[in-house]
């Protein structure tokens, strides 16, 4: 593999051959970016909006904050990152979040590396000159030794099959594509659709502004309160004097119910009144933390049980309406299994008389009319509609690119049956592939900036440790995915996750196949895992020297 004898990107579009041609310009794109130009890889970046930010470009609609908390959410590759920034909030609002990553795009002079509004269209891999051909929708061609997914897993919004939107005369939106202008709701009638996160963060902010708001609930979710407020300078500071050390603990962290923190109590090492006050206080502090009330929640249905009587408890304290109190109440998944969703006033919404909740698991939706909503046992008029309806999660990005490996192996094809990975970086069929936080990984169950730094990490060290000995490719072996499939399964298995119906199985998407795609045993025994294949000469994973055809 060489790193000099490049051809020179085309001035206008970048175009060109590269060491790593790298998908995608949020927060895995702009580390993977950054990191190859530390190494002295040539690489170029291909984004589809128009500037970086992945997931906090697209998703602008109102209310929408990160739940993991704004301390947290950071990266720690170099510390003057960390240091010269201050976050406002404990949970970051969008804008605040984009406006970080531009800040960081700055710092390192990103963009200069990076092909905004352009989508890649079709990536193959070429045998003879080990090379993968990127072809994007600006009609660029784009050659690269590696190809580097760092697409995200919650990057294809997915609006269902609604007979009859074209019809609608109002305007629409969707949570994960929204206007950058926004959108003034005051004095409509509004209906939105769906109530996971997004609906659950936006439904609050826009009944403050709109005439009347109009849920259609299909399935409820639980949500804790986030308890949000600004930071004090003095909380800021302190965190900078310790951010890089709890980084470094929160790395190598194993969950309490997998022998983590033993501080943590077992769900029934508790009387009733001890369990209640511990839930209570977790309550109070706020956040997806919540799941950490005890060690047992997400692997004993009896625990989690007791953890999800209190929520509903809660849900039934706020809501003054019973009926609407029961229907916002979960009763088909365990606490946790889906994302939980962590909100700032949802529930409380729901007393203010603008708003109104609709049951469509017994009505289902029919079709979107000229004026509204059609359900089996109502029509529903409105000016506005907003679909937060999800995504087509971990695995649409990468199908959506025609990606091709070698022979014409079609990566759709596949993942006919659902994603099967090598620690989630690689696919067998598919050489110099690497995907960041691809199914397989904790990815979507981490704090992500933890996960794509490992990840990210792991593929630079690669791809040096390839270049040092003049490798020229590394593909998985068949043996090593599948025994890495049956355990990511295995250990899925062995909790409670895999009983809910949501975008963590595809469950959300119909047709789509049902397999519980992220690794739960934790960030910390993950890391483990890869860093002991690494250190064991890419264990599992099969390197060659360049072609003879490649080699320059
Ligand atoms: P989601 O969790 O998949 O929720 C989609 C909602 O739309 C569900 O209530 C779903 O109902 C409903 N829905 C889908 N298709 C429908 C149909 N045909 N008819 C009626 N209802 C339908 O999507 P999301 O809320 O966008 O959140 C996805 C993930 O993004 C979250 O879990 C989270 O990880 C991430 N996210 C994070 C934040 C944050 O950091 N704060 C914010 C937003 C999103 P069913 O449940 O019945 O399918």
């Amino acid at each position: 593999m060489t790193t000099t004898e490049t051809t020179p990107p085309a001035a206008s579009t970048g175009a060109g051959d590269y060491d790593a041609v790298i998908v995608g310009g949020g927060f895995a794109g702009m580390y993977m970016l950054h990191k190859m130009r530390q190494l002295g890889f040539t690489s170029r970046v291909i984004e589809a909006g128009s500037d970086v930010g992945g997931t906090w470009y697209w998703n602008r609609y109102p209310g929408a904050r990160c739940d993991i908390e704004s301390l947290s959410y950071q990266y720690s590759f170099d510390d003057s990152i960390q240091q010269e920034w201050n976050w406002s909030e404990r949970y970051a609002t969008q804008p605040e979040i984009l406006e970080y990553a531009r800040f960081v795009a700055d710092r390192f002079d990103l963009r200069s590396g990076m092909q905004f509004d352009t989508r890649v269209t079709a990536a193959s891999y070429d045998e003879a000159s080990a090379r993968w051909n990127v072809d994007t929708d600006q009609g660029d061609h784009y050659t690269g030794r590696f190809l580097i997914a760092a697409t995200g897993c919650l990057s294809v919004p997915r609006l269902p099959d609604f007979e009859g939107l074209d019809s609608f005369e109002g305007d629409w939106y969707h949570t994960g594509d929204w206007p950058h202008e926004g959108v003034d709701f005051t004095g409509k009638r509004v209906g939105v659709v769906g109530t996971g996160s997004s609906g659950i963060q936006s439904i609050p902010r826009i009944a403050e502004q709109a005439a009347a708001v109009t849920v259609f609930q299909r399935t409820p979710n639980f949500s804790v309160p986030a308890h949000n407020a600004p930071l004090t300078p003095e909380q800021r500071d302190e965190n900078k004097q310790v951010f890089q050390k709890l980084r470094r603990e929160a790395e190598t962290m194993i969950p309490a119910r997998a022998g983590g923190p033993t501080v943590i109590p077992k769900a029934f090492d508790l009387d009733d009144d001890a369990r209640t006050e511990r839930y209570q206080k977790m309550w109070d502090m706020g956040g997806v933390m919540f799941m950490a009330s005890c060690a047992d929640l997400l692997v004993n249905k009896d625990a989690n049980d007791t953890a999800a009587g209190f929520v509903r408890e809660k849900i039934h304290e706020i809501v003054s309406d019973e009926k609407v109190a029961d229907l916002l109440s979960p009763h088909d998944h365990p606490l946790g299994t889906k994302r939980l969703c962590v909100d700032t006033g949802y529930y409380d919404t729901y007393n203010n008389e603008n708003v109104s909740l609709v049951d469509i698991r017994n009505a289902p939706i029919e079709e979107i009319t000229a004026n509204g909503i059609r359900t089996a046992d109502a029509d529903y008029e409105f000016d506005t509609l907003v679909f937060a309806t999800g995504f087509d999660a971990m695995t649409g990005a990468l199908l959506n690119m025609n990606i091709q490996g070698r022979d014409g192996l079609r990566l759709n094809d596949v993942w006919e049956e659902g994603p099967r990975t090598y620690l989630g970086l690689q696919v067998v069929g598919l050489p110099n592939l690497f995907t960041i936080t691809a199914p397989g990984s904790p990815s979507v169950l981490s704090n992500m900036l933890i996960s794509i730094e490992q990840h990210v990490d792991w593929i630079s060290d690669c791809l040096e440790y390839m270049r040092e000995r003049d490798l020229g490719t590394i593909e998985a072996t068949p043996d090593a995915q599948d025994a890495w499939v049956q355990h990511v399964n295995e250990v899925g298995d062995s909790t409670l996750y895999p009983q809910a119906d949501c975008w963590y199985t595809g469950a959300n998407i119909q047709g789509k196949p049902r397999v519980f795609m992220p690794y739960v045993a934790g960030v910390g025994p993950y890391r483990q895992k890869c860093d002991e294949v690494a250190s064991a000469g890419y264990e599992g994973f099969a390197l060659a020297k360049e072609p003879a055809a490649a080699a320059r």
